[in-house]
């Protein structure tokens, strides 16, 4: 990836207003709004002030599933990961908070700027797990986020590379979530705002909460309840793992809050026949896992796969609307740089945002021909569900 789908920024004058205003939680928030919003450069001060920065890297350990069932260790840049600069700026007192924003989306580098009239006094970073519209907590009953901070520098008159800042072995699956939903994130396919879906009003954008931690025995599931991502152990060293979970939290958010009732989905399997509805919730989240990850495949927390790719005479395969990987292909199919629906799933994800769908045929037969203009379901789109096995 290449693109900068955050602003590379540094501070600017409207942080330190916002920090006053004791808006702490919509700081990020602000701090995007304000590119956008053109904020005036800062008048002259008396004092001619020097801008001191803290450059580096935040990176973080994978053990990537996608790799295999070796799950090779991986090193990687942190994409769109918190960072807060702390410091003084007096001879007395504690740290505070100075300004705030995310590393780069492409390579995980900081830039941590703030504009000082004297030398800052016990500077540091504080990571934390979260972006701006999306966090891993430690627990449903401690709401907190993951943190840690760097060395403390004692006195910093002028800016320091502080080169190359590793997560914490003990909590680096969390940055493997903060990293990985970057790739839905980016092709979320909503021109209106930078929040996740058209229903959500810029400036109270939603939030997707994970919850994890490394001792955590069971999880694996997006909890309709809570509406949070529930994860284990090392379930985050499957990106399609974190994608799916994040696909089922997307498709609730397109729906504005309305998920389909879903009957007999447990277990379900992506080969094997479950209910329509079903099919249809996990089908899709298969499809944005595979989507956002740019392949056919689901990958396993231990490194094993399953293709979704098939075709009518794929061995193994029950047949039908009923079986999700049947679901998943034929939704990849309709997005894909060939498909029907133009090259991407953006009138698939606009169709969704504007009608919800009880299960595929619901989908196909009903909402992509009031689409406009329409969503193909004739030529090459029956062609596809053709192929997969699902006839109307
Ligand atoms: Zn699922």
């Amino acid at each position: 990836m290449t693109t900068h789908l955050f602003p590379r920024f540094t501070d600017g004058p409207d942080i330190p207003r916002v920090r006053r205003a004791g808006r702490r939680a919509a700081v990020a928030l602000l701090l995007v709004a304000g590119l956008f919003a053109a904020v005036p450069a800062t008048t002259g001060e008396a004092v001619a002030a020097t801008s001191i920065c803290l450059n580096g890297k935040l990176v973080f350990d994978h053990a990537d599933a996608e790799g295999g069932t070796a799950k090779p260790v991986v090193t990687l840049p942190a994409r769109g990961a918190a960072w807060d600069l702390w410091g003084r700026t007096g001879s007395t007192g504690s740290s505070q908070w100075l300004t705030g924003s995310t590393t780069w989306t492409d390579d995980g580098h900081f830039n941590a700027c703030y504009d000082a009239a004297a030398p800052l006094q016990d500077v540091f970073i504080r990571f934390r797990s979260t972006s701006w519209l999306w966090q891993v907590i430690k627990s449903t009953t401690d709401q907190s986020q993951y943190s840690f901070d760097t060395t403390h520098i004692a006195s910093l008159g002028a800016s320091q590379d502080i080169g190359t800042v590793k997560v914490p072995a003990e909590m680096q699956r969390a940055w493997s979530i903060i990293d990985t939903v970057n790739q839905l994130w980016s092709k979320r396919a909503n021109p209106s705002t930078e929040c996740w879906t058209r229903h959500q009003v810029w400036g109270a954008c939603d939030m997707l909460t994970y919850v994890w931690s490394q001792n955590a025995a069971s999880g694996g599931y997006w909890d309709p309840g809570t509406k949070y991502v529930i994860m284990n152990g090392n379930q985050p060293d499957s990106r399609h793992f974190i994608l799916h979970e994040a696909g089922h939290w997307f498709m609730w958010r397109l729906y504005n809050r309305s998920f389909p009732a879903v009957t007999n989905c447990n277990p379900h399997y992506i080969t094997k026949a479950s209910s329509t509805s079903c099919a249809w919730t996990e089908g899709f989240a298969d499809a944005v896992a595979a989507y956002s990850m740019g392949d056919y495949r689901y990958v396993y927390d231990d490194g094993n796969e399953t293709s979704i790719a098939n075709d009518k005479n794929s061995a193994g395969w029950d047949q039908g609307d009923t079986v999700q990987g049947r679901v998943g292909a034929s939704l990849l199919d309709f997005w894909a740089v060939n498909g029907p629906d133009g090259g991407n799933w953006n009138r698939d994800i606009d169709l969704m945002s504007r009608q919800s769908s009880q299960d595929f045929k619901d989908y196909f037969t009903v909402a992509r021909p009031s689409a406009v203009p329409a969503l193909s379901t004739t030529g090459t789109a029956k062609t596809i569900i053709d192929g997969h096995t699902i006839t109307y």
